[in-house]
């Protein structure tokens, strides 16, 4: 939003503000910054991980503590698990992420850059040089909003180099991915960082999984690998938490954790990065139950993300895969997606939620050797494997997915640049001000800060004029600032300012417990 007459920002403009205000404001760094960072890791800074964590939590309340009433008012039965990031290699061999965990690459000859070569975006160029239209080449770029405008620009640098010309504004709606050209147009391209056309390899597979070795000896048969995902963790543990949890069809196991993919091109700030966290759970029912259930989570989860997390409605949508985009064993996808600034006016995946059938047990139950029939002791004793629907969702771009919805731009206010955070997810709560750092008035502020932050996050601010100590607030996405001024020690009342709209209410002091409780939801 931008308001006070001044232009809109455009989206890459409000992309790079939003990460310039979470370094400034210690919600993301660039991981080992101080030695020149590390492509695709970042680390989140003390308001980023409360941020992160009540993301977090809110998730665990909405699947394990609290898990969802089933379509015929049946609360659901879901538990909680905390494995391993290394398991057995053989468990990634049985999931097929060993054969088949890859991304297509290309590497370009010249810039000896690499690139994800569905990420490259390749488009002909043409100019009017001396009366008549000539073919500039096959331009390309990484797809994002400023691949036009990359493309243009590069167009420019060759044209002046020809000797002039007059450029035709590229057609992106032409633009084709590297990978949906055929071979001969491939070698045409002229890669995203050079000027000459053939120097990009042919796409060839990268497995994205990071390898390790556990014990002294670093050799193959010690070979293992970081989790690429959290699911198969849960997958591995299904037969003891069977036998442990007295849990019966259906029911789900959830978990959220680290993740690690060697991402081909890691971008867009935490879109993509090498570490992130998940949140997953994959939820196990009888067979022909599957289809149902599978509707049930992907309406439940696009819920969560609108009322939940409060993401903007009209920015969320869901996505059924088409049938071609399904993996062989997946009989339903969908995602639900996000509409970030880098990916306007298309959006980007958030979670996923996939019909997995009984794929990943019946691999497990092979490759181990071990029998993971569910017997129905209710049903004459029915042996089935069950199958599964996973909703899979990224932590990390959740916390971009808020940052993004929340960040606001309106010239006319003290603070131009501030957060709209849900109060519930707010890092900090409370901010709890003196009017005045004298007469009395840092006595009772202190009073108050002592008392309430046993219950939220608060901070004590009695430095400089209030408007700024509100904007530092709002930055942060502080939802109430509390401050004590005259009125305060004579009627024992506070003011409340509300960082969305700005207005101010005064309220007993003795009344600020219940009023936050029920204004910090
Ligand atoms: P994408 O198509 O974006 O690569 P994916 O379909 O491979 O994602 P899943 O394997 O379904 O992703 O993982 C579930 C979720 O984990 C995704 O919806 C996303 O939120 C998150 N995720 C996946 N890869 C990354 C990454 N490299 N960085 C941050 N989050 C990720």
């Amino acid at each position: 939003m931008t308001t006070n007459d001044s232009p809109p920002l455009t989206a890459s403009q409000r992309m790079a503000n939003i990460v310039a205000l979470a370094k400034r404001r210690g919600f993301v760094f660039p991981a080992s910054e101080i030695y020149g960072g590390l492509n695709g890791f970042w680390d989140f800074g003390p308001l980023g991980v409360l941020l992160k964590n009540n993301i977090r939590d809110a998730w665990w309340q909405a699947m394990v503590t609290c898990p969802p009433l089933g379509p015929d008012g049946t609360p659901l039965s879901i538990v909680g698990l905390d494995s391993a990031i290394i398991q057995n290699p053989q468990t990634w061999v049985a999931s097929g992420h060993v054969a088949g965990f890859a991304d297509l690459m290309s590497d370009c000859r010249e810039s000896k850059n690499r690139y994800r070569a569905d990420h490259i975006v390749c488009v002909a160029v043409l100019a009017e040089r001396g009366g008549a239209v000539q073919n500039l080449g096959v331009l390309s770029t990484l797809d994002g909003t400023d691949a036009a405008e990359k493309i243009t620009a590069k167009a420019q640098k060759m044209l002046r180099k020809l000797g002039g010309g007059t450029l035709i504004p590229p057609d992106m709606h032409t633009a084709k991915a590297f990978t949906e050209l055929s071979e001969a147009e491939r070698a045409a391209v002229i890669g995203p960082d050079v000027e000459n056309p053939g120097t990009l390899t042919e796409p060839r597979a990268f497995n994205l999984m990071f390898s390790t070795h556990v014990g002294v000896f670093q050799n193959e048969a010690n070979k293992a690998y970081l989790r690429p995902e959290t699911a198969q963790g849960i997958f591995l543990n299904y037969k003891n938490v069977l036998d442990t949890a007295r849990v019966k069809m259906p029911f789900g196991i959830a978990q959220v954790g680290k993740a690690f993919r060697n991402e081909v091109t890691p971008r867009n700030f935490i879109f993509r990065t090498r570490e992130f966290e998940q949140m997953e759970m994959e939820f196990f029912c009888p067979p022909e139950q599957a289809g149902q259930w599978y509707e049930f989570w992907v309406e439940t989860r696009l819920r969560w993300w609108r009322e939940a997390i409060g993401l903007t409605p009209a920015k969320l949508q869901r996505r059924d895969h088409a049938s071609d985009e399904l993996s062989h064993y997946s009989t339903a996808c969908a995602d639900v997606e996000y509409r970030y600034p880098f990916s306007e006016p298309k959006f980007g995946e958030l979670e996923g939620i996939a019909h997995r059938g009984n794929y990943d047990l019946t691999q497990h139950a092979a490759s181990s050797k071990t029998n993971l029939d569910y017997i129905d002791q209710e049903n004459g004793n029915r042996r089935y494997l069950p199958h599964v629907i996973e909703p899979a969702s990224g932590l990390t771009r959740a916390v971009l997915a808020v940052l993004c919805d929340a960040y606001q731009h309106d010239a006319s206010r003290a603070s131009p640049e501030w957060l709209k955070i849900k109060p519930s997810l707010a890092p900090v709560k409370l901010g709890i001000f003196p009017l005045v750092n004298k007469d009395g008035m840092p006595e009772m502020a202190e009073k108050l800060y002592l008392a309430l932050r046993q219950n939220h996050t608060s901070q004590y601010d009695a430095k400089q004029s209030i408007g700024k100590r509100y904007a530092r607030m709002d930055e942060a996405g502080t939802p109430f600032c509390i401050t004590v001024d005259g009125e305060s020690l004579t009627h024992h009342t506070v003011t409340i300012r509300h960082r969305d709209t700005g207005t101010q209410e005064r309220v007993d002091a003795s009344q600020l417990k219940p009023w936050l409780a029920a204004a910090l939801q």
